[in-house]
């Protein structure tokens, strides 16, 4: 059994190597802001709840995000462990988490704001069938349309540059002080998150102590 959270900025690579990891060593990758997200693309009474704040860039209520990761926690899917991801995102979140499960390791992918700033204004997302693009990296082969599906590719309603600095300041401003608490249980491992995706995904298995032979 693996339990892992991964943390870093929004842009910072969470998702991708969260899902790699998943994939690569058969656990559940959580994510709460997909949570969300979902809700709110399915007009559930938790969306309208939430949507609001989110496209702020602001931090969903601590009673409803510790609720959500419960109840997903809960389903007990994860036969071989979890990737949470996007949370805890402040210590009141990270102590609800710590009393209820055990860590085997924290990954936080670090990253500078002007770096975070370049990518996260240059993501797109196809707006029906989900895939990711991003306009330095991975464009479509036409203009703001999947090459999947041809869907139309959007921005995420809070990636603007309003919501990502607003998203930033809380960052720092309540995320850091869980990393300090992880860190005092010495299962943090930081990574540089500039570098590629392959770098990434290398350099976090090997800290894990997961290379396969
Ligand atoms: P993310 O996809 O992780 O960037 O999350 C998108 C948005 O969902 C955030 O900007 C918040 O509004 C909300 N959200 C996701 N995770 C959390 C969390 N752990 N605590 C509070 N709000 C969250």
């Amino acid at each position: 059994m693996r339990k892992y959270v991964i943390m870093g900025v929004q842009g910072s690579g969470k998702g991708t190597q969260a899902t790699r990891l998943a994939a690569e060593y058969e656990l559940e990758h959580i994510s709460v802001g997909d949570i969300f997200r979902w809700n709110v693309q399915h007009h559930t009474k938790m969306g309208a709840q939430v949507k609001r704040v989110m496209d702020a860039g602001k931090l969903v209520e601590d009673d409803m995000v510790d609720a959500v990761v419960r109840d997903r926690l809960e389903q007990h899917d994860w036969n071989y462990g979890f990737i949470i991801d996007g949370f805890p995102r402040n210590a009141s979140q990270a102590e609800f988490f710590l009393e209820r499960y055990d860590i085997d390791g924290v990954i936080n992918l670090d990253m500078p704001d002007s770096e975070v700033e370049r990518r996260v204004l240059a993501r797109r997302l196809c707006s029906q069938c989900g895939l990711d693009y991003n306009l330095m990296a991975h464009r479509p082969e036409i203009e703001d349309t999947c090459d999947v599906c041809g869907g139309k590719l959007v921005a995420r309603a809070d990636d603007n540059p309003e919501a990502l600095a607003q998203r930033l300041a809380e960052y720092h401003e309540k995320t850091s002080p869980v990393l300090a608490l992880f860190e005092r249980k010495e299962f943090i491992l930081n990574v540089d998150a500039t570098r590629s995706k392959e770098a990434i995904y290398e350099d976090i298995v090997a800290q894990l102590g997961l290379r396969k032979d």
